[in-house]
């Protein structure tokens, strides 16, 4: 990972987030009809972790293209889902402890139109299944089986989505691990990407494979709007990666939300739900390996992350200084040094 990051920083500086920059400055000159201005009518994106870095280009190439934002989220997150060396998200995703992939999906938009997939097993793209329910079903919310079948019905199809990879690392695992389900910080990085688009209307959807060797049937945070992924559009957007448990349990990017609805800045609201998670878990067992982190982005584009433990980064894409990585600031340290 650290590679391809190096790879990211450069490739940034070397041009790719210049030339990104002259695109979509052309492609929203002529938008000026907007009652919104305070993001200049030009996308806020912003993804978590490295992924996102491509991510937020495909969904800027889209929305360039004139392609809602919902679509651009679609498009920019199932990059990852199709992506095989990506081993947190879609295809090749590690699986739980019975070795199936399982994978969670919501996505939002401006209007408060949600939909959701959790424990769905053997289609690709999940967030695509999401976008389905929220335009043609009047649900938010569809699991397992019930979710499969409506892929299948609307022409999804099924593949194994169990790499020789991952079975090889779950078969390793499986030696040592006692079959005990683990909070394991390493193996799983959902993405999860929000748009402010030019006209200043908010979206945002979340997609992963989940926690590995999670327990068959386990449902993180990414599906379940108010705790992944939450929006008020006339307020901002929060979406949060890390441990879905204590994410739920603090209804984590709905209370972002809520903080930034009160005046706090993104940042101020992301830090103090990392808070709270902290000080509800910090006498926990497993308080050494929790790792949560939350993006957000208000109405005025200002965006931030914050991380409970170093080493969360995020892509973020907006008209000032084009497309790049930036690493959150972070409550602690993985040997619990207080920085922040
Ligand atoms: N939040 C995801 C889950 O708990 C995993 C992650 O983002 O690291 O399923």
């Amino acid at each position: 990972m650290s590679n391809r990051r190096n790879f990211i920083k450069k490739a940034t500086l070397g041009g790719i987030g210049v030339s990104t920059i002259k695109t979509w400055s052309s492609a929203f000159v002529s938008v000026q009809t907007s009652k919104f201005v305070s993001n200049n009518n030009k996308p806020v994106i912003i993804s978590t972790w490295d992924h996102g870095f491509e991510a937020n280009e495909k969904a800027l190439s889209e929305l360039n293209i004139g392609k809602t934002a919902i679509e651009a989220i679609v498009s920019g997150v199932g990059i990852c889902e199709a992506d095989p060396s990506n081993r947190s998200v879609g295809y090749g995703g590690f699986p739980d402890r019975e070795g199936k992939v399982t994978l969670d999906a919501c996505i939002m938009d401006h209007n408060s139109n949600c939909g959701s997939v959790s424990f769905l097993q053997e289609i690709k793209h999940p967030i695509a299944v999401a976008k389905k329910i929220l335009t043609d079903t009047p649900h938010v919310m569809l699991s397992g089986k019930g979710a499969q079948d409506f892929a299948l019905s609307n022409g999804f199809l099924k593949e194994n989505l169990l790499t020789p990879e991952s079975k090889q690392d779950w078969k390793k695992w499986l030696i040592k691990s006692k079959y005990k389900p683990v909070i394991n910080m390493e193996n799983h990085d959902t993405i999860s990407m929000l748009i402010l688009d030019k006209n200043g209307n908010l979206s945002g959807g979340c997609t992963t494979s989940g926690a590995a060797w999670k327990m068959h049937g386990r449902v993180g945070d990414s599906p379940i709007i108010g705790a992944g992924l939450f929006l008020d559009n006339d307020i901002g957007a929060a979406a949060a990666t890390g441990l879905g448990e204590a994410v739920i349990r603090t209804a984590g990017s709905a209370m972002v939300v809520e903080l930034m609805r009160q005046g706090k800045s993104p940042l101020e609201s992301c830090k103090e739900v990392v808070e709270r998670i902290y000080n509800k878990h910090k006498n926990s067992k497993d308080i050494d390996y929790l790792q949560v982190g939350f993006i957000a982005v208000n109405k005025n584009g200002n965006h931030a992350g914050y991380s409970l433990r170093s080493g969360f980064n995020y892509a973020i894409l907006d008209d000032e200084n084009g497309n790049r990585m930036e690493d959150s600031q972070f409550k602690m340290s993985w040997n619990n040094q207080i920085t922040n």
